[in-house]
C-alpha cells in the first residue's frame, strides 16, 4: 500500500489517543473514509469523538472489537494488544494492520518531498536520552534533524509538517515496532535487553523479537551492545541491506567496528579508514551529564548511529557537549547537608533502577511502587554493598522489602506504610535521617508510579520539593 490512492479507502482507526486522533484528521484530510473505534465510551472520549464526527469521521465509542464491514485498512495505536479480537477479525478479513509508525512510514514523501531518512532506537532503557543526544549531535553537524517519538515532535508532523528534515532521531517502543511491518531504518541501535512488558508481548522471545525488527532492511549500521549479548543476536537474525554493517559499542576497549572508551576518551574504530590499526577520539566521558556508565553506553550509541550517517568527530563531541538531560532522569536535585539528593523517578522498572544504583558508591535509595509483576533479587544482590539504607514505599513495597530481607539483611529499611503523596516528604525525611555527609540518596524505585502520582514526572516533582524544602530548612 506504499503510495497509497486514499481516495475513498475504508480505514478503521483503533483508539481514541495520542495517536488515533491525529491518524484519524490525517488520512480524513487524505481523501479516506475513516472510522474510529474506542474501547471507552467516557465523557472525554465522548467529547473528542464530537470533535471528530463535527470533522466528518465516524466514531464508535464503546467496541473497540468488532471491525466495522467494508474496512481495507486497520491503523491502531501501538498499545492495543496484539490478542485483540478486531486484529483477528482483520486477518480473517485480509485486512491489514498498521501502527503509527507504519503510518508514518508510508506517508513519508507522500507530499512530493524527498522523505528524511530514520535514525531509529530501541531498548528497554535509555532510548529517550540517547534520542536526544543523537539530535543533538546531528544539529551540532549542522543537519536539519528532531528527535521525534515519545519526545518532541510527533512523527506524522515530523513526516508531514512544512518542516524539512536532511535526517531524524526516532525513538520506537516495542509496541511500535510490532506493528510496523516495513519500517527500513537508514541505521538503527537496541541499546539493551531486559524484561518489561512481557504481559503486552506474551513471551521474552516474542518481545525481543519486536525490538529486533528495528534491524530489518537497515542500510548502513545495526548498531548493538556489546555486553548485551541479546542486542548482537538480533542483528544475527536480521535481513539487512547488502554492506549493511554490525557496529558493537562497549565501555571497554573497541575491538574492530566498535565504539568504546580508552582512558576517558569516548573512541571509534568502527568509522574510520584502518579499523585494525585506528581509532578516532570523539569526546570525554566528562563531556556527558551524567557521566555514569549506563549514559556513557547512550551516548556511544547515538555517536555510533551519527558516525554511520557521516557526521566528524568534532560534531559528536560538541552534540554531546550541548546536550542535557530530561528531567527526572538521574537529575541531581540538591546538595543538604553534604549529601547530595538525585532524582530518578523516570527508572519506572529494575533494569533502569541498576543503571542508576550502580552509578553511585553509597546510597540511601528511596524505592516502591507498581512492581508490573517484576522481582527485586537480583537488584537488590547487585547493589547490597553500597546501601546505607533503604526508604520503602508505595503499594508493592513489601516485594522489595523482602528481597532485602534476603540479599541484604543488614541494611536498615524504613517501611512507610501509606500511599498519599504526602508520602514523599516523609520518605525525604527518613532518607535524610539514614544518610551520611558524602552519601547519595537516590530515588529510582524500580516501580512504576501510579499507586500514588499520576505519573512519574509527579512523583519526581515531590520528591524536588521535599529536598528543597529541606534545603530551606537547613540554610
Ligand atoms: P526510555 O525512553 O527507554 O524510557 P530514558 O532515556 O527515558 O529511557 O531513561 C529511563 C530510565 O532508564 C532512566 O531513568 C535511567 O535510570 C535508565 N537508563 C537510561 N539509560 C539506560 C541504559 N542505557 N541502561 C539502563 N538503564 C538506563
Amino acid at each position: 500500500m506504499s503510495n497509497v490512492d486514499w481516495q475513498g479507502k475504508h480505514v478503521t482507526v483503533a483508539g481514541l489517543g495520542v495517536s488515533g486522533i491525529p491518524a484519524a484528521r490525517v488520512l480524513h484530510g487524505l481523501g479516506a473514509v475513516v472510522t474510529v473505534v474506542n474501547d471507552g465510551d467516557d465523557e472525554r472520549s465522548r467529547a473528542q469523538a464530537a470533535e471528530l464526527e463535527a470533522q466528518g469521521i465516524t466514531v464508535r465509542l464503546g467496541d473497540g472489537d468488532t471491525l466495522p464491514p467494508s474496512t481495507e485498512l486497520v491503523v491502531t495505536a501501538p498499545g492495543w494488544k496484539p490478542g485483540k479480537p478486531l486484529f483477528a477479525a482483520a486477518a480473517d478479513a485480509g485486512v491489514p494492520v498498521w501502527g503509527d509508525v507504519e503510518l508514518a512510514w508510508r506517508l513519508r514523501g507522500q507530499d512530493g518531498r524527498e522523505p528524511a531518512p530514520w535514525l531509529a532506537v530501541t531498548g528497554t532503557n535509555g532510548k529517550t536520552t540517547t534520542v536526544r543526544m543523537l539530535a543533538s549531535i546531528l544539529e551540532a553537524a549542522g543537519l536539519r534533524t528532531a528527535a521525534v517519538g515519545n519526545i518532541g515532535v510527533s512523527l506524522l508532523d515530523a513526516v508531514l509538517g512544512e518542516e524539512t528534515y536532511d535526517v531524524l532521531a526516532v525513538e520506537l517502543s516495542s509496541y511500535q515496532l510490532h506493528w510496523a511491518p516495513s519500517l527500513r531504518a537508514h541505521s538503527a541501535a537496541v541499546l539493551n535487553l531486559a524484561p518489561d512488558h512481557l504481559d503486552w508481548h506474551g513471551s521474552m522471545e516474542a518481545y525481543a523479537a519486536d525490538k529486533g525488527r528495528i534491524y530489518e532492511g537497515n542500510r548502513v549500521a545495526c548498531v548493538y551492545n556489546a555486553a548485551d549479548p541479546a542486542t548482537e543476536d538480533l542483528v544475527r537474525e536480521a535481513d539487512v541491506e547488502e554492506g549493511c554493517r554490525a557496529i558493537g559499542f562497549t565501555l571497554g576497549t573497541p575491538g574492530p567496528s566498535q565504539l568504546g572508551v580508552v582512558d576517558g576518551i569516548l573512541v571509534d574504530r568502527a568509522f574510520v579508514r584502518n579499523r585494525q590499526k585506528q581509532a578516532q577520539e570523539l569526546a570525554e566521558v566528562a563531556d556527558v551529564d551524567p557521566p555514569a556508565p549506563h549514559n556513557i553506553a547512550n551516548a556511544l550509541a547515538a555517536a555510533a548511529l551519527a558516525r554511520a550517517f557521516g557526521v566528524e568527530p568534532a560534531a559528536v563531541r560538541d552534540g554531546l557537549r550541548n546536550f542535557r538531560p530530561d528531567p527526572h532522569r538521574i537529575e541531581h536535585v540538591a546538595d543538604v547537608d553534604g549529601v547530595a539528593y538525585v532524582d530518578d523517578s523516570k527508572a519506572t522498572n529494575t533494569h533502569a533502577a541498576e543503571a542508576s544504583l550502580a552509578a553511585y558508591d553509597s546510597i540511601v535509595w528511596i524505592a516502591g511502587g507498581l512492581a508490573k509483576g517484576a522481582t527485586f533479587d537480583e537488584l537488590v544482590t547487585g547493589c547490597a554493598k553500597r546501601l546505607r539504607g533503604v526508604v520503602l514505599m508505595g503499594a508493592d513495597r513489601a516485594l522489595i522489602r523482602e528481597a532485602l530481607a534476603r540479599h541484604a539483611p543488614e541494611v536498615p529499611v524504613v517501611d512507610l506504610d501509606r500511599t498519599d503523596t504526602g508520602a514523599m516528604s516523609e520518605a525525604v525525611r527518613e532518607a535524610a535521617r539514614l544518610a551520611r555527609p558524602g552519601d547519595t540518596v537516590l530515588m529510582a524505585p524500580a516501580c512504576a508510579s501510579m499507586d500514588m502520582f499520576v505519573n512519574y514526572n509527579k512523583r519526581g516533582e515531590a520528591f524536588a520539593d521535599a529536598v528543597r524544602a529541606r534545603a530551606a530548612e537547613s540554610v
